[in-house]
């Protein structure tokens, strides 16, 4: 079947490698945007962040928390499978004995580069003890030095599920 190509190598017509047609339809959507706006109309998609945020679904990812036991020690047993899942390499743990002999490993230090992760959940889903969890619904991470987004298990440990900090 003979039809128009688009993309690289593709013939393009004279309207649209003159972009006139594209240029008038994104004005004419800025134009009613701010006419909207003008009107107060009240539907207009912005939202006014950071005071207004936008509700997110709950299967939303965000910054991981690691959960305690009932006396306040990490629930991760250091089996390494969400660092072994991860692909990006971002997790990186020490692991020592536990001074309960019922429990063989404990995390003696827990570590989540936030730069590299990619928040693919497979963390999450690989732990077999619901230790590590992506339900804070932290998204809006900001920091003055690449360091601050290299989190240590105190941090991930104190982490809280309202998406606040
Ligand atoms: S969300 Fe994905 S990339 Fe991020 S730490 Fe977990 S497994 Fe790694
Ligand atoms: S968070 Fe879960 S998967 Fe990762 S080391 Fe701890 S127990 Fe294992």
């Amino acid at each position: 079947m003979k039809g128009k190509v688009h993309g690289y190598g593709g013939k393009m017509t004279l309207g649209e490698r003159l972009y006139l047609g594209e240029i008038f339809r994104g004005l004419g959507i800025t134009i009613r945007h701010v006419i909207r706006n003008l009107l107060h109309t009240g539907d207009m998609p912005t939202v006014q962040y950071p005071e207004e945020r936008r509700a997110y679904s709950p299967r939303f990812r965000g910054r991981h928390r690691l959960m305690k036991r009932e006396d306040g020690t990490p629930r991760c047993v250091a089996c390494m499978m969400c660092s072994t899942a991860c692909p990006a390499d971002c997790i990186h743990i020490v692991a020592e004995e536990h001074p309960d002999p019922a429990i063989e490993k404990a995390p003696a230090s827990f570590e989540i580069d936030l730069l590299r992760c990619v928040y693919c959940g497979l963390c999450e889903e690989a732990c077999p003890c619901d230790a590590i969890r992506m339900d804070t619904g932290i998204y809006d991470m900001a920091a003055d030095s690449r360091a601050k987004f290299y989190v240590d298990k105190e941090f991930l440990l104190n982490n809280t599920t309202d998406g606040t900090r």
